[in-house]
């Protein structure tokens, strides 16, 4: 089975776009996510474009903010605060990566965690790795929003497991790639979910036998189709979070070696068309949630 990361959002959005239509009549206003873009890079410029045509197609409000390239970090710090004290402002997302001379780390932790709709703040990770449910369903809006924000692509991969009907209870996952924002997130949300986890990265010996033991396999390496068939078990379910670019063609592709594998796995994720659009989708769920918290204070 090839979970499409594209129909399930677009699925999920639909959803969304029903719940958040009823926004006005029950709070007064919709979710508005304010993005903020320094600089010109142009995958950023591309990001930023499609989350706010997603929040668009949502009925959220989405604002971007555009900053040069010279802007200082106290400035950039001052609009953050500007946008913290908004009270029409429900996400704020600063597209990383900023320019050097600004520092990323300041940036995550001036945001106020109630508006960090990329669940990047200190306070939102930690909380992460205290939580012990499991809080991702197979819809778009939960029954019960966790109290704090989950980052997105780690969501997202969970999200298509289970979309996919992936047991995860009891399982061995292993993920490739202990970054903050995907491989270690990943990981503690498969660990809720009751998996038996390893995480594997550079100095991991004997890549391939761990490999090979995994029932669920998750890549973010970032190094296109590093994972070949004979690294993994027949019938194992693969979600590839890799973007990445074949040498030799340029092309887009994932760390997953997609073609040789798709036949082997039981789920398998392509790329393109796999997690990105979930993460974008994610991202729009936490701005929904965010604003949904403000009006529920107990949460
Ligand atoms: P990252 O910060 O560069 O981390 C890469 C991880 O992979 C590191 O933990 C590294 O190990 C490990 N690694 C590198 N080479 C390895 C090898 N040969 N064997 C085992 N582990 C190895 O990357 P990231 O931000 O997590 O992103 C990973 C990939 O996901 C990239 O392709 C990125 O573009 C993609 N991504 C996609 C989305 C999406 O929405 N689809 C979102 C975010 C990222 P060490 O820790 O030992 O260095």
């Amino acid at each position: 089975m090839i979970i499409s990361g594209k129909e399930l959002s677009t699925r999920l959005k639909q959803e969304m776009a029903v719940e958040v239509a009823t926004f006005p009549e029950r709070f007064g206003r919709v979710p508005h996510l304010a993005v903020i873009l320094v600089g010109e890079d142009p995958a950023s410029q591309t990001y930023v474009r499609n989350k706010g045509l997603a929040a668009e197609k949502i009925g959220l409000r989405s604002s971007t903010i555009r900053l040069a390239e010279s802007t200082t970090e106290e400035e950039l710090l001052n609009l953050i605060s500007a946008l913290n004290s908004d009270e029409s402002v429900d996400g704020i997302l600063v597209q990383l990566p900023v320019p050097r001379h600004i520092s990323e780390q300041k940036v995550l932790e001036a945001i106020d965690r109630a508006k960090d709709v990329d669940g990047f703040h200190p306070l939102n990770m930690a909380d992460l790795w205290r939580y012990r449910k499991s809080p991702v369903e197979d819809k778009a809006i939960q029954d019960e929003i966790p109290p704090f924000t989950l980052p997105c692509t780690p969501k997202g991969v969970i999200r298509m497991l289970k979309a996919a009907g992936v047991e995860i209870s009891g399982k061995h996952a292993v993920v490739l790639g202990r970054s903050n924002i995907v491989g270690l997130p990943v990981a503690k949300l498969l660990l809720n979910e009751d998996a038996t986890v390893t995480i594997c990265h550079s100095r991991t010996r004997d890549l391939a036998s761990i490999t090979a033991s995994a029932d669920i396999l998750i890549a973010a390496i970032g190094k296109p189709r590093f994972v070949t068939a004979d690294m993994v078990k027949e019938g194992a379910a693969v979600i590839d979070v890799g973007i990445d670019r074949d040498p030799v063609t340029g092309s887009l592709c994932g760390d997953v070696d997609f073609e040789n594998l798709k036949d082997r796995c039981s789920v398998i994720s392509p790329v393109p068309g796999g997690v990105g659009p979930m993460t974008i989708c994610c991202l729009m769920e936490n701005t929904i949630e965010a604003f949904l918290r403000k009006f529920s204070p107990q949460l």
